[in-house]
């Protein structure tokens, strides 16, 4: 009945969202309500295949020292059959189990339970309850901000055990990387779940809900805008921000530990990729409530994108790096460990630099300073589902006059330099960049479509003032 009632509205709202169409252009805004067959195509891929892909990059270093082509080498070759690969495979066991739901049950608390301390004496972080963007139903949500309090404790933590109260190994992690990848696959799983049944028969938001009628969408892309239990828990804040990326500084320590264990030593390259990618993650905990306005929370509905990605995909793939250096202790160069230290550190300053921009742009709505200057902008419109309209600029200065997305080409870079660490050996330190390149491009793409779907004739404006995505002269 609820869920009858739920796609009825949606309907009437995409009735009355093509009416307005026809009159303006420019209201078609927030995910697509009809799906196209490419896709529902690379839907059901990455539904089926996803989850495969993560699996076989993490056995390759179990089985195979990282080396991709081994195991199908010996695939196809009659070597060893995939029952073989399988049995090798360790299972789920009760030990991560627990760790696991220790691990998420402890960043719950610290999420709901704790409200943010770190704004009272950190000079210029911005933490405790901050406003969300306006959805697409108008509505501004309130979150509490405090990610990098959570990220600080559960981190003092960890090296109060591994220095003082030895309760478990700082390798804990790494030792139980398979059993622990089966524990993030159900979480990820109950979790999307959970949120395609919420937004049929409870949502938080009936509003912000998008039916397209294809449930493998849906399922994918997510029903609910901001689903919330009570009125703190927020899904998207929570596993976009949370278990997974607390969970990424910790685990490349604990790959730290093990190559000491294993070698007596902790390599240069294992020390960067840990000191670059920390910056990363630091990064976004201290800019948490600019992360708010960011696509992931402004725009992306919540569902096994986000729910599985945020369990799996991100802390199992956004480290290799320092899973491979665990299998291949790197030792670089001084020239090359200065040259991969300057490019992230160049590819972070872009980073931040550019987003800094925007978010102060649309902070003080163009009334600041870029680079010394009064800030160049389009002006522009765009009207929520209600039919009511809002006014919005486009910065054409700084960073965005030189792209239109030029803190992806800062990240892209930063990305390279976590890989170039590992050296040249194998392939697999390198999927994340292979991986952040076609992230990227496409997320360009789809929030490009967006953006013109909600700006319309002023989107077409800012192009032509614009005209290069990532790297100026060339895309
Ligand atoms: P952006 O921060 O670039 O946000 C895009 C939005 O900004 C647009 O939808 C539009 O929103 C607004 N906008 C676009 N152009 C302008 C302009 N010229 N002036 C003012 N506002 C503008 O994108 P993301 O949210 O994707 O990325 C944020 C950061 O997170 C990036 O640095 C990215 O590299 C990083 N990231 C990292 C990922 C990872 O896995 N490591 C994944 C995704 C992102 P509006 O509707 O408000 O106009």
């Amino acid at each position: 009945m609820a869920a009858h009632q739920e796609k009825k509205l949606a309907q009437e709202r995409k009735h009355k969202s093509s009416q307005n169409d026809t009159q303006t252009s420019q209201v078609q805004w927030g995910r697509a309500w009809e799906v196209d067959w490419f896709s529902l195509a690379s839907i059901l891929f990455l539904l089926l295949f996803a989850p495969l892909i993560v699996y076989y990059f993490i056995m390759s270093c179990d089985q195979y020292q990282c080396s991709l082509t081994d195991p199908l080498r010996d695939l196809l070759t009659g070597n060893k059959h995939l029952s073989d690969i399988w049995n090798k495979t360790p299972t789920l066991t009760y030990r991560a189990a627990g760790i696991c739901s220790l691990w998420v049950a402890f960043q719950v608390v610290l999420y709901v339970f704790v409200p943010d301390f770190c704004h009272k004496f950190l000079p210029g972080y911005v933490g405790g309850v901050q406003e969300g963007a306006v959805t697409p139903a108008g509505v501004v949500n309130k979150y509490e901000i405090n990610g990098l309090q959570a990220w600080i404790i559960t981190h003092v933590l960890w090296f109060a055990n591994a220095y003082y109260f030895h309760f478990f190994s700082p390798t804990i992690i790494f030792d139980n990387w398979i059993p622990l990848l089966w524990c993030a696959n159900i979480l990820g799983y109950a979790v999307s779940t959970f949120a395609m049944i919420k937004g049929y028969f409870f949502p938080t938001n009936a509003k912000d809900c998008k039916f397209t009628g294809n449930f493998f969408y849906d399922y994918m892309m997510g029903i609910e805008f901001n689903p919330r239990i009570g009125r703190w828990f927020d899904f998207k804040l929570f596993f976009n921000g949370r278990p997974g990326i607390v969970a990424w500084t910790l685990i490349n320590l604990s790959y730290a530990a093990k190559q000491q264990e294993l070698y007596g030593q902790v390599t240069n390259s294992m020390i960067l990729v840990n000191v670059l990618q920390g910056i990363y993650v630091l990064d976004f905990f201290w800019n948490e409530a600019w992360y708010l306005k960011t696509i992931d929370i402004c725009h992306d509905h919540f569902g096994w994108y986000l729910g599985w990605g945020d369990c799996v995909w991100l802390p199992y793939l956004y480290t290799l790096q320092g899973l491979y250096l665990v299998y291949h202790p790197v030792q670089l160069g001084t020239a090359n460990a200065v040259g991969v230290l300057m490019l992230g550190l160049i590819g972070y300053y872009i980073f931040r630099v550019t987003n800094h921009q925007k978010d102060l742009f649309r902070r003080t709505d163009g009334n600041c300073r870029i680079w010394g200057k009064k800030p160049e902008y389009i002006e522009c419109s765009y009207m929520s589902v209600d039919g009511t309209k809002y006014y919005s600029k486009l910065m054409t200065s700084g960073f965005w006059g030189w792209a239109r997305h030029f803190n992806y080409t800062g990240d892209l870079l930063g990305s390279l330099a976590y890989c170039l660490a590992c050296g040249f050996a194998h392939i697999l330190p390198y999927f994340y960049i292979i991986y952040m390149t076609i992230l990227l491009t496409h997320r360009c793409i789809r929030d490009e479509h967006r953006c013109s779907s909600k700006y319309g004739k002023d989107w077409k404006h800012y192009t032509a003032a614009v005209p290069y995505r990532l790297l100026p002269g060339v895309f």
